[in-house]
């Protein structure tokens, strides 16, 4: 596992089964129910037997209980999954009626929850995403989330 974010100028430079998750999470983005910010958000996420289990953003006229797509696919795959090691998760997103993917990281709020599957399963998870000028990033929730919040910080 790498110790530092990974960059990618295509899509094609990432191995195979990250590819395929992007294209599973492009896909579950017609899922996404977003009339308020217009940002149709899918995420998919692979689990060490291979399942996949994708989730879409779920928005809300109340907005604080909006959920991201991410979260959406982490929480349904341990309900129906529980003990199984989530391997690797894609997130991708596109302005609605737009088919060319904008750049769409994790929020902070997912990153914490993405350290926490961590610490659970005691294994990294590979997280897939395309930043800023259309370049693909490939990082742990660790990376991502350094001096961060966690169980520890409550014992
Ligand atoms: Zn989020």
């Amino acid at each position: 596992m790498a110790t530092t974010i990974q960059y990618f100028e295509h899509l094609e430079d990432l191995d195979s089964e990250s590819k395929y998750l992007v294209h599973k999470a492009k896909e579950t983005t017609a899922f996404s129910y977003a009339p308020y910010s217009k940002f149709c958000v899918g995420a998919a996420l692979m689990l060490d037997d291979g399942t996949v289990i994708t989730g879409a953003n779920q928005e809300n006229a109340s907005f604080p209980l909006c959920m991201c797509a991410e979260r959406v696919a982490l929480y349904a795959a341990t309900s129906a999954h529980a003990g199984r090691t989530i391997t690797k998760l894609a997130v991708v997103a596109h302005k609605k009626n737009h088919k060319e993917l904008a750049a769409a990281t994790c929020c902070g709020a997912c990153r914490q929850v993405l350290l926490e599957f961590e610490a659970r399963q005691k294994k990294p998870i590979e997280i897939i995403m395309m930043g800023e000028a259309g370049k693909w990033l490939k990082a742990t929730a660790n990376l991502l989330m350094p001096v961060s919040f966690g169980k520890e910080s409550l014992e």
